[in-house]
C-alpha cells in the first residue's frame, strides 16, 4: 500500500491515464489529474482533477507542483510546495492508424508529445531545484511503435526485443517522437537524476476506450463494427489484407505491468503487452465468435495498416519483474465487446457513425 503518497497523471481524460487514477486511487494514493478533457465514459477517480494544456511550459510548471491551498494556488505569505512521489506521463496526440499513418497529422503528433514531454521534464528539474531535494520518480509511456519496420517484415516472426531498436526505423513519425522521448527521459534521468521508468506499450485495449469518431483503435473499432451488425449475413471492412498480425493487451494487466515497474529498481525501456499474436483475420473471427454472430469480411487492401507483423517480447519483462500476461484475447475481448454494445444500446454518446473505419494500426 502507499497510504498518503502523491500522485501525478498527465493524459487523466485519456483511456490508460483514468484507468490508472482507479488504480493509485484504490491503494490509497492522493492524485491529480491532468488533461485537456474530461474522461469520456465515466467520472475520474482522481482528487484533483485539472483541465489545461501540456504544452504550455507555464500550465506545466503549476502541475508538477503540489500545493498545499491547492492547483494554482496563490497568496502573499510563503506557500507551502511539494513535489508529487510519482507522475505517470500518458500525454500524447495519438489515435488511430487512419490518424497516424496517413502522415496528415505527423507534424502536430511530433510538435504536441514532444512539447508535453519537454515540458514535464524541464518543470520537474525547476522544481527540484527550487525545493532542494529530487524524489519524483517519472513513467513515460513509450509504445511498441519505435521499434524498426525492417524487423516486422514477417507477419510470423517480427522481432520486437528491447534490444533491436536500433538502428533506429521506425514507420511512423508516431514512432520517431515516442523514440525521441524515450531518450529524453533517459537523458534527463542521467543528467539531473530525475528517476525514470520507460514502457513500451503494446496495443492496450478494454472497456472506456474510444470506440468511435476515428481515433479507436481495432479492438474498439472491430468490436463495434461486429456488435452493429446482424446476427447473420452481416460484412465489415477490414483494412489491409487481415494477414497482419498484432498482440493486445487487456488494460487491468497494463496497468499492473506500470505499476510494477514503478515500485521496481529497474527502468526500462521494457515491453509491455500480451504475447498471444493473431492475425486482424483472427481478431474479427474472435469479436464474431464473442457476438455469436456469421460475420463476413471485406478488405480495403490500400488503406494504412502500419508494419506486417508485431507481438510483444517479454522475456525481459518476465525477468525483471516476474510479471506476464495471463489473460486470453477472447476474454478481454468479451469485456470490451460487451461495454461497447453497452455504450451503443444506451446511445449516451451520439449517433453511431457505420461508415467509419477500422482501424488496424501500430498501436493495435
Ligand atoms: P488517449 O488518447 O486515450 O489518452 C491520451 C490523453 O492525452 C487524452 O485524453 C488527451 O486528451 C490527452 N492530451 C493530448 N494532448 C494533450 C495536451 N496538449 N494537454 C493535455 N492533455 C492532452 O491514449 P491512451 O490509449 O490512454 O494512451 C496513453 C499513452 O500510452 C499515450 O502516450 C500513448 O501514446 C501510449 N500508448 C498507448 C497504447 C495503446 O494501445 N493505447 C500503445 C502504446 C503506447
Amino acid at each position: 500500500m502507499a497510504d498518503n503518497k502523491k500522485a501525478l497523471v498527465l493524459g487523466a481524460g485519456g483511456f490508460i491515464g483514468s484507468h490508472m487514477c482507479k488504480r493509485l486511487k484504490s491503494e490509497g494514493y492522493w492524485v491529480r489529474g491532468i488533461d485537456i478533457k474530461y474522461p469520456e465514459f465515466s467520472d475520474s477517480a482522481a482528487d484533483e482533477f485539472v483541465q489545461g494544456d501540456l504544452r504550455d511550459a507555464n500550465f506545466v510548471n503549476e502541475c508538477v507542483a503540489f500545493k498545499e491551498g491547492g492547483f494554482g494556488y496563490e497568496s502573499p505569505e510563503p506557500v507551502w510546495v511539494e513535489p508529487f512521489d510519482e507522475i505517470y506521463q500518458f500525454a500524447a496526440d495519438m489515435g488511430g492508424a487512419g490518424y497516424i499513418f496517413t502522415d496528415e497529422h505527423s507534424a502536430d503528433i511530433m510538435h504536441n508529445s514532444a512539447s508535453i514531454n519537454l515540458n514535464v521534464l524541464d518543470a520537474q528539474v525547476k522544481l527540484n531545484r527550487n525545493l532542494g531535494e529530487n524524489k519524483t520518480k517519472i513513467f513515460y509511456s513509450s509504445s511498441a511503435c519505435m521499434y524498426p519496420e525492417h524487423n516486422q517484415l514477417d507477419p510470423d516472426n517480427p522481432d520486437c526485443r528491447e534490444n533491436s531498436a536500433y538502428p533506429a526505423a521506425p514507420d511512423s513519425e508516431y514512432g520517431w517522437e515516442k523514440l525521441f522521448s524515450e531518450r529524453l527521459y533517459l537523458a534527463y534521468n542521467r543528467n539531473h537524476d530525475i528517476p525514470v521508468r520507460v514502457a513500451r506499450y503494446h496495443n492496450i485495449f478494454g472497456p472506456e476506450g474510444t470506440w468511435q469518431g476515428g481515433k479507436e483503435k481495432a479492438p474498439a473499432a472491430i468490436s463495434r463494427k461486429v456488435a452493429l451488425l446482424p446476427a447473420v449475413g452481416g460484412t465489415i471492412e477490414v483494412w489491409g489484407d487481415g494477414l497482419q498480425t498484432r498482440s493486445f493487451l487487456y488494460i487491468d494487466e497494463c496497468i499492473e505491468a506500470t505499476r510494477r515497474l514503478m515500485e521496481s529498481d529497474f527502468q526500462g525501456p521494457v515491453n509491455i503487452g500480451s504475447e498471444e499474436m493473431v492475425t486482424i483475420n483472427q481478431l474479427v473471427e474472435t469479436a464474431a465468435k464473442v457476438a455469436g454472430k456469421v460475420v463476413r469480411k471485406s478488405y480495403t487492401l490500400n488503406a494504412p495498416t502500419g508494419v506486417r507483423g508485431r507481438n510483444s517480447n517479454n522475456d525481459l519483462i518476465r525477468e525483471k519483474l516476474g510479471w506476464d500476461y495471463f489473460q486470453t484475447l477472447e476474454e478481454g475481448i468479451r469485456k470490451t465487446y460487451d461495454w461497447i454494445s453497452e455504450q451503443i444500446n444506451s446511445r449516451q454518446h451520439g449517433v453511431v457513425d457505420l461508415s467509419s473505419k477500422e482501424t488496424v494500426t501500430c498501436e493495435r
